[in-house]
């Protein structure tokens, strides 16, 4: 007898985000690899958890989510892009966006579909589409502006296109979709069956001015899209796991069929509180880009004397460094390297490839969500190589 099943993800191994912090723990080094803030939710957000928990909301909330939160979230949907969202039948609260991205691409995705999405890609998008029988087609935006080529993907369109999946602003590039980015995806999607799966995680992380080109903002593609989101960015708490989904009410339809097996629902007290802290709290979002603004500049002021080339992010709370300067090695060696040997751990972006590119690239993640003191330490090790 054969106990050992055939991988159904046979070239998938643990995800660069788990492997890097173990390394980091490993070695005491700083941690700026896995994209999380080392410093807390607000004090009233915590103060509404507390409440919940020790005034019995202990037991499961409704599988999309309590009506408070669902209506916090149409709120704020329609303060900040403008948009009327029924919370009854378009919104659902999910385990993190990840559990979002899965109950999306499972609700679209059947044998043979093909999925375009865009390299360097977050890890959780391709693994969910094979997964499902799907054909994961990968097209490369290029450094050093990491822009999508619109002909390239109106040349991939086939008729077994099923779903494109865009991340703005994007990780782990700190770049954004512009309002021409937008406009070239409408007309290429104008009449045909391909839906959008928008990974908008970081949609309160924007800099410089810019204002984040949701498909919320284009009715032609609302209308096909899932939107996602992810209270952990938002709220410096990606250990609570709590997102949400918005999808028009027939495709969240199907999304709940797929999300009341995965996870039937999410945490009551968390869902509480937040509810309570987005009605009283709206400012909180709007101040979210000039605070980590402010964290981008000090970090990239810290590396002015590095050798490091920096191009400051445009948004999401990570910088890319290139490292061409001091070294020929690849991205993957000189993470490890540094982990285990200077004391700082970062993300190596040659695994968000299906292909890496044919000139290898010398770029490397740092996540900047951290106190002013641990920015400091990373500078003071970074200026050194
Ligand atoms: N999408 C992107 C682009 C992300 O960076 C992340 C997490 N950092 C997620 C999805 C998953 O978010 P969550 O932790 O809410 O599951
Ligand atoms: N998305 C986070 C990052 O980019 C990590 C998420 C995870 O560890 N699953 O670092």
């Amino acid at each position: 007898m054969e106990l050992l099943p055939k991988s159904k993800l046979p070239h998938v191994e643990t995800t660069v985000f788990t492997v890097m912090s173990a390394l980091a723990d490993k070695h005491q080094a700083l941690n700026l690899s896995q994209g999380f803030p080392d410093f807390d939710p607000p004090d009233e957000l915590l103060d509404r958890v507390s409440f919940y928990l020790n005034n019995s909301y202990n037991q499961y909330p409704p599988m999309s989510g309590v009506l408070p939160l669902r209506i916090s979230i149409s709120d704020k949907l329609k303060s900040v892009y403008g948009i009327e969202t029924d919370p009854e039948r378009e919104i659902t609260v999910t385990a993190g966006a990840t559990e979002a991205l899965f109950c999306a691409i499972t609700s679209l995705v059947r044998p043979n579909d093909e999925v375009v999405m865009f390299d360097p890609c977050y890890d959780s998008y391709d693994p969910v589409v094979s997964l499902n029988g799907g054909i994961p087609k990968h097209l490369e935006m290029r450094s050093p502006d990491f822009r999508i080529d619109w002909d390239e993907v109106s040349d991939s369109i086939s008729d077994k296109t099923r779903l494109i999946i865009l991340n703005t602003p994007h990780n782990p590039t700190g770049t954004v979709l512009s309002s021409g980015d937008i406009e070239a995806l409408k007309q290429i999607v104008a009449g045909k069956d391909i839906y959008i799966i928008s990974d908008e995680v970081y949609e309160h992380i924007i800099f410089d001015g810019v204002k984040h080109e949701s498909v919320c903002r284009c009715p032609e593609l609302l209308e096909r899209s899932f939107v996602v989101s992810s209270f952990g960015k938002t709220f410096h708490a990606t250990g609570w796991k709590i997102g949400y989904c918005r999808a028009p009410a027939e495709l969240t339809r199907e999304f709940r069929k797929i999300h009341q097996f995965v996870n039937f629902t999410v945490s009551t007290p968390f869902q509480m509180a937040l509810a309570d802290y987005l009605k009283v709290n709206k400012e909180f979002c709007d101040q979210l880009g000039s605070f980590y603004q402010a964290k981008r500049d000090f970090f990239c002021s810290l590396l002015s004397k590095s050798k490091f080339h920096v191009r400051p992010s445009q948004g999401t709370y990570f910088q890319l460094l290139d490292y061409s300067n001091i070294s020929g090695e690849l991205d993957v060696t000189v993470s490890k390297d540094w982990t285990r040997n200077l004391g700082i751990a970062s993300i190596p972006i040659s695994v968000f490839y299906k292909k890496p590119p044919a000139s290898p690239q010398a770029l490397l993640r740092f996540c900047f969500a951290k106190d002013d003191a641990t920015l400091e330490k990373a500078g003071e090790i970074l200026c050194g190589i």
